[in-house]
């Protein structure tokens, strides 16, 4: 019986992770993937400590500081159902079964989808979610993004080293992103933002050749051959479905301490109700579920 498992390891769940470790706790860390979104994270330039670094240097350091505090962390593992079991949790994965009295849900958030038609079909030829690790295949050509926030901008931001051309494809009519990054991205000469533009189809045969949009009215063909989408995040929470309460868009709901609606079961990151979808709300939100485990622990 552990006491308790945690599952996710990007930053919400390797920071609760440390936190168990330091206080020699009998735990588990249980992932698919070590560091979660910080593999499609470009540069990174607000978390307090460090002036600037990028994605892939991130998790190198917390590959280290995960090796140095001996977390014990199963990867490539998934975590497909938790049920409620005398004195604790059985949790199921695609690997085994392990009891514990509690449990830490930081599972994080994917990118959303557009649900357009050509989408699937020809998603890895030509469509991606991620331009940080798909992007350099697109030297030279024609991109479109379809997004309006800070991650679309991102996207276009690190583009602009490797695309001919970048249009950005934005639903609304402004973007919701910091200032800078708005007037760095939009000076370019690269680039061209296509406003009030609805997304209907992304078209090709055996890979991207354009994509459709409405805009005022009018269906318009663009043709491009890569296609970016950053219209947001999904939680990882299916698994979930009749075990906690999740809201509206399936984020497990939290108070300010962590507590999900399952005495024992606490959550951290994107995947819960208080997510700002930013590293250090993730990780202050790791550390206070573990210290509220360590509370709980104290009193059962
Ligand atoms: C392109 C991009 C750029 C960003 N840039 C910044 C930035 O500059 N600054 C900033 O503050 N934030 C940035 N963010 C946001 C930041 O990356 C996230 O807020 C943060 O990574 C969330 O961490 P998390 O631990 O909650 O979830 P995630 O990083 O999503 O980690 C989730 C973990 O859970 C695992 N998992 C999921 N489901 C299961 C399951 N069923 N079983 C087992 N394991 C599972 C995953 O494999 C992963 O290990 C960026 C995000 C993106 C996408």
């Amino acid at each position: 019986m552990y006491e308790t498992i945690i599952v996710g390891a990007g930053i919400a769940g390797l920071t609760a992770s440390i936190y168990a470790a330091r206080k020699r706790m009998n735990f588990l860390c249980i992932c698919k993937q070590f560091g979660g979104q910080i593999l499609e994270s470009g540069e990174i330039l607000n978390y307090p400590g460090i002036v600037k670094t990028n994605g892939f240097e991130f998790m190198e350091t917390l590959r280290k500081q995960a090796e140095f505090n001996k977390i014990p962390i199963q990867e490539g593992e998934e975590v497909g159902r938790i049920e409620k079991r005398k004195g604790g949790f059985l949790v199921i994965s695609d690997r085994g079964e392990y009891h514990t009295k509690s449990v830490i849900l930081a599972t994080g958030a994917r990118a959303r989808k557009l649900n357009v038609p050509g989408e699937s079909r020809l998603a890895n030829r030509g469509v991606s979610y991620c331009a940080i690790c798909d992007g350099p295949l697109f030297s030279g050509k024609d991109v479109a993004i379809i997004g309006g926030g800070s991650s679309a901008l991102e996207a276009a931001d690190y583009l602009m080293q490797i695309a001919r051309k970048i249009y950005i494809v934005n639903i609304g009519s402004s973007f919701t992103a910091h200032e800078y990054l708005i007037d760095l991205i939009t000076s370019q000469e690269a680039v061209r933002v296509i406003p009030e533009a609805n997304t209907t189809a992304i078209l090709g045969e055996q890979s991207v050749e354009a994509i459709e949009y409405e805009q005022y009215g009018e269906k318009k063909r663009l043709p491009v051959q890569g296609v970016f989408v950053e219209i947001g995040r999904s939680p990882n929470t299916e698994f979930l479905q009749g075990f906690l309460e999740l809201d509206n868009h399936n984020h497990i709901i939290i108070d300010c301490h962590t507590h999900t609606s399952v005495k024992g079961v606490y959550a951290a990151g994107d995947c819960s109700s208080i997510h700002e979808y930013q590293y250090v709300i993730a990780a202050g939100q790791g550390c206070t579920a573990l210290l509220k485990v360590a509370k709980y622990l104290q009193e059962i």
